[in-house]
């Protein structure tokens, strides 16, 4: 049918064709049409959303990490997006991305008394130690609007209306790029592994922005020792500590620097949800860290993460390519390669980079260990 008509048919220029002309005269059902036309229902069965905080000049970027989204694994899925933005979208940044995107999308403004420096802060004391941390070189040293941003990230965008129905997320970024299909729900698996956190790569945090810390997640857990799991990820974050004792009510040691890479993460809303992440957040908010340092959101998520949650609930996505400027990932696997499902350079891998952190989980997660690197070629 479909040939004959292919052979046959007339292309009318002047006529205005719609979508049921061409189904016609295909003989293509109703039925068929469900699964060739897009509804735009969602077709992955779980409560999750594609999470993208991003600014209106950034929308490039977010069609390039979108594009690579849904060829890579929405498609298959229909997840909705959700924006979140500390100004109000323009119509360009909602008709494009609402156009990319394969499922349903939602534009959410950010209330301002989460985006604002708290009463509490001493405003000299910020700018004091802004001056001498722009001295030092250091990375959005001098941004007011970056500590919002990892402040926000930490402790607030869970709590977003647009993100109430939901129990899951992928964290998406402008300008980032996935390498491989992703033929199966990551939510779903999250859910029936019973895993709360998923990420790609893990590295150092700079000292100078966190200097204290570590200091204050000893406090905490001082004072919260409820919240401490036993089998935590505590040798993961300390150099040669042993595993933990299930009843121990303390963390010791120096804090190594390692944390997974926020830009990147499929999780769990619940846990920020949990009082015991609430508590941990408010207690790190009233020291102003994140004003009078530069406290990132990703030592934050994975401090809270590895001590308050069992080890086995952290997993590590080795079969997921992704690249965040400067860093790649790529599966080491042959058949990850040969198969197609991959397009990315194998040699261009930060997971053993002197940098990477990752050595280190798999060796204290005892997790697929070296993730294929010995089948390196
Ligand atoms: P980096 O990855 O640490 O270099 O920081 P990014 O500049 O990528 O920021 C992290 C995330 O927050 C990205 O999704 C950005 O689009 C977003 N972001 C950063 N600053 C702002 C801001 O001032 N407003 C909004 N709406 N998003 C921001
Ligand atoms: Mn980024």
């Amino acid at each position: 049918m479909k040939k004959e008509f292919v052979k046959e048919a007339v292309y009318d220029k002047s006529k205005v064709y719609t979508e049921k002309d061409f189904l016609n005269a295909y003989g293509i059902s109703q039925n068929d049409l469900a699964r060739i036309i897009p509804p735009s229902e969602q077709i992955g069965k779980e409560k999750a959303t594609l999470i993208m905080l991003v600014r209106n000049r950034e929308l490039n970027d977010a069609l390039k990490s979108m594009r690579a989204m849904e060829d890579r694994f929405n498609r298959k899925f229909r997840y909705p997006w959700t924006f979140l933005n500390d100004e109000p979208f323009t119509e360009d940044f909602i008709n494009y991305t609402s156009g990319m995107a394969s499922g349903k999308t939602s534009y959410g403004l950010i209330n301002k008394d989460q985006w604002s420096i708290p009463h509490h802060i001493d405003q000299e004391k910020v700018k004091a130690n802004m001056e001498k941390m722009v001295s030092k070189n250091v990375i959005y040293a001098g941004s007011m609007s970056y500590r919002h941003m990892c402040r926000y990230n930490s402790g607030f965008f869970y709590r977003h209306p647009l993100l109430a129905d939901y129990k899951w997320y992928w964290r998406v970024e402008p300008g980032v790029e996935y390498f491989c299909d992703v033929d199966y729900d990551v939510f779903e698996y999250m859910r029936a592994h019973d895993k709360v956190y998923g990420f790609v790569m893990s590295m150092y945090e700079y000292l100078v922005t966190i200097e204290t810390l570590w200091d204050s997640t000893k406090e905490f857990i001082r004072t919260h020792p409820q919240y401490l799991a036993s089998d935590n990820s505590l040798d993961f974050f300390v150099d040669n500590h042993p595993p933990t004792q299930s009843g121990e009510k303390e963390i010791t040691g120096n804090y190594n620097l390692c944390h997974f890479w926020s830009n990147f993460e499929i999780a769990s809303l619940d846990f920020w949800r949990s009082q015991a992440y609430q508590d941990y957040f408010s207690y790190l908010d009233s020291l102003g860290g994140f004003f009078y340092e530069r406290w990132g959101d990703a030592p934050i998520h994975s401090l809270a993460v590895g001590l308050f949650l069992p080890k086995t609930k952290i997993h590590h996505f080795g079969d997921i390519g992704y690249r965040h400027p400067p860093y790649s990932r790529c599966p080491q696997d042959v058949g990850s390669h040969q198969s197609g499902r991959c397009f990315c350079s194998r040699k261009d891998h930060f997971d053993d980079d002197g940098y990477s952190c990752l050595p280190r989980w798999w060796n204290v997660a005892g997790q697929s260990v070296g993730a294929g690197i010995k089948q390196m070629d």
